[in-house]
C-alpha cells in the first residue's frame, strides 16, 4: 500500500477526549449535556446504532435518554413526544433514528425538532444556515469527514473535490462543506454519464454510494485523497466500503479504510453537536 491511511478510529478517540474534557467543564457550571434518541420500531441495525450512541454518551459523561415507540405508533404521538423534548431543559439534543416506518413523514418529524436541538443537522434551518456559511449544527457524517481532513493536515482550498452520491445526509451536505472551504466541487450521482471522466480529475474523491467496491483504481488520479463513506457487506458477508481498497490504496495519496475510517467520526460529531447545544443553552 502506498497511500497514507487516514485512521478515523484514532482521530475520533482524540476528539472524544477533548469532548469529555469540555463536558467536565460544563458540568462544573451546572449543565450536563443530554441527548434524547427516539427509536421507532424494531429495526436491528437502528437498534445497534442507538445502543452505540447511548454507550458513547455514557463514556463522555453525557446523559442519554432512549425513547422506544412501537412500529405502528401514530405520527401525532411521535410529534408530541418531540415537542415535549423541545421543552425539556435537561435535553440538549434530539435525534430520531432513521429510517422511519412508511406511515410517518420523515420531513415532518425533522421539522418538528427544534433547530436549537437538531444535533443531527437535518433541519432545513440548519441546512440553510450551513449553506449560507452561518453557524449551524452540521450533519455528523459530513462534519466528521471535514475533521478527518483537518486533522490529517490536508489543504482544501482550491482543490477539485468530486462527491459521488447526492443524498441529503451525506453527499449534498459534504459538497457544501467543501465549497464553504473554497474547494471546487463536482457532484456525481446515479444519472451521471461517464463517472470516471469526473473522478479521474479529482484531487479529493468522496464516495457515498452504498455499493461495495464501486470505486476502483481506474476512477482515481495518482495521489488523490479518497474518502470512503460506504458501509456495505461484500459477497463473503464482510464489512466493506464503496472503494476497492486493495487497488485504490496503491494509487491514492491518502485513503480512509472501512471500518475505522469515516464511521467512528459520525458518532463523535453527534457528541460534539450535543455538547455545543448544551454550551449554548447557558446563554439563553
Ligand atoms: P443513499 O442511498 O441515500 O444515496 C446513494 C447515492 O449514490 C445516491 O445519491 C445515488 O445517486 C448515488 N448512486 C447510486 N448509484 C450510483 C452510480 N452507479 N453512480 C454514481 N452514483 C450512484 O445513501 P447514503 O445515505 O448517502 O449512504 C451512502 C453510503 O454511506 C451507504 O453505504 C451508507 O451505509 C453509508 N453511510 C455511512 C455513514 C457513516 O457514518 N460512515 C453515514 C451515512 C451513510
Amino acid at each position: 500500500m502506498t497511500a497514507v491511511l487516514i485512521n478515523g478510529k484514532e482521530i475520533a478517540a482524540k476528539k472524544r477526549i477533548e469532548i469529555a474534557e469540555k463536558v467536565k467543564d460544563l458540568k462544573k457550571k451546572g449543565v450536563t449535556p443530554g441527548l434524547a434518541v427516539i427509536l421507532v420500531g424494531n429495526n436491528d441495525a437502528s437498534r445497534t446504532y442507538v445502543r452505540n450512541k447511548e454507550k458513547t454518551c455514557q463514556e463522555l459523561g453525557m446523559n442519554s435518554l432512549l425513547i422506544e415507540l412501537d412500529e405502528d405508533v401514530a405520527e401525532d404521538k411521535l410529534l408530541d413526544k418531540i415537542l415535549e423534548l423541545n421543552n425539556d431543559p435537561a435535553i440538549h439534543g434530539i435525534l430520531v433514528q432513521l429510517p422511519l416506518p412508511n406511515h410517518i413523514k420523515e420531513s415532518k418529524v425533522i421539522e418538528t425538532i427544534s433547530p436549537l436541538k437538531d444535533v443531527d443537522g437535518f433541519h432545513p434551518i440548519n441546512i440553510g444556515r450551513m449553506m449560507t456559511g452561518q453557524d449551524a449544527f452540521l450533519p455528523c457524517t459530513p462534519y466528521g469527514i471535514m475533521v478527518l481532513l483537518e486533522e490529517t493536515g490536508i489543504n482544501i482550498e482550491g482543490k477539485h473535490v468530486v462527491v459521488v452520491g447526492r443524498s441529503n445526509i451525506v453527499g449534498k451536505p459534504v459538497g457544501q462543506l467543501f465549497l464553504n472551504q473554497n474547494a471546487t466541487v463536482t457532484y456525481c450521482h446515479s444519472r451521471t454519464k461517464d463517472l470516471k471522466l469526473h473522478t479521474k480529475q479529482a484531487d479529493i474523491v468522496v464516495a457515498a454510494v452504498g455499493i461495495a467496491n464501486f470505486i476502483t483504481a481506474d476512477h482515481i488520479k495518482e495521489g488523490a485523497v479518497v474518502i470512503d463513506v460506504g458501509i456495505n457487506r461484500n459477497e463473503a458477508g464482510k464489512l466493506c466500503g464503496d472503494v476497492k481498497f486493495d487497488e485504490v490504496s496503491e494509487k491514492a495519496g491518502y485513503i480512509t479504510p472501512v471500518p475505522k475510517g469515516v464511521g467512528p467520526m459520525t458518532i463523535t460529531m453527534l457528541m460534539y453537536n450535543t455538547l455545543k447545544s448544551a454550551s449554548q443553552s447557558l446563554d439563553r
